[in-house]
């Protein structure tokens, strides 16, 4: 292999390298990912925005409820005694009038009851919905995070084959040419040597001027001219 071949191989293999890294590092699902991520963020901030509208209320309920039922449950204790009392007219009348008061305080609980009740529905409405949305989100979130990690795994097996193949590739320059092509790479990223293409640098895409050009063809073998503008070895 000459060394113009071998200068050829070492900058595709490095090239190659960019390409599969730049795709690793720039995943679409990656970005999908982080889209929905900052989605399901604002979900749970309403999520938990409408929970705390709906604590204060739930717990009004809750005591109304319980007051409800201890009042239930003494109007019942009344109405029993009432109907097997053998006590005089007297005290049965002081049994009425609790029973009486009893039943008003009953009814008034249980209008505070239904009240709250009323009041807690749409807002758990507001919490259903807003779980319902983030359902789909949390599922599409699990997919992704699994693709991911699958296509690192496999781009990851991708890099190591090739970066062995890149060894073998430097392997066969002269120590003195791989330091320089090394050293371009350093510089200019991606690869350390280019072609001219049409008159342009292929690596960083700037026409070449006619004296460079011209330059560049009288090249004796093996010489490599930096290109001007991005220092990478311009290949014959
Ligand atoms: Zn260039």
């Amino acid at each position: 292999m000459s060394e113009t071949e071998a200068l050829r191989a070492l900058m595709q293999a490095d090239r190659w390298i960019d390409r599969v890294a730049s795709q690793r590092n720039h995943l679409p699902e990656k970005t999908e990912l982080a889209t929905l991520e900052a989605e399901l963020r604002a979900l749970l901030k309403a999520l938990q925005e409408a929970q705390s509208d709906i604590e204060p209320i739930q717990r009004a309920y809750e005591d109304a409820a319980a007051e409800a039922q201890r009042l239930r449950k003494r109007e019942n204790d009344l109405a029993t005694t009432l109907a097997t009392s053998t006590a005089n007219a007297r005290e049965l009348g002081a049994i009425h009038t609790e029973l009486d008061h009893v039943r008003e305080l009953l009814g008034a609980s249980e209008d505070r009851e239904l009240e709250y009740l009323l009041a807690l529905e749409p807002l758990e409405e507001v919490v259903a919905a807003l779980r319902a949305r983030a359902q789909p989100d949390v599922a599409r979130r699990g997919e992704l995070q699994a693709r991911i990690a699958e296509l690192e795994v496999s781009l990851d097996e991708e890099l190591a084959s090739l970066r062995e193949g890149r060894r073998d590739c430097a392997s066969a320059l002269l120590p003195e040419l791989l330091a320089r092509y090394d050293a371009a790479l350093v510089r200019a990223g991606t690869s350390g040597a280019a072609e001219v293409d049409a008159g342009r640098c292929d690596g960083c895409r700037i026409a070449l001027s006619p004296l460079d050009v011209d330059r560049w063809k009288a090249q004796p073998s093996g010489t490599f001219l930096p290109c001007p503008e991005c220092g990478r070895l311009l290949l014959p």
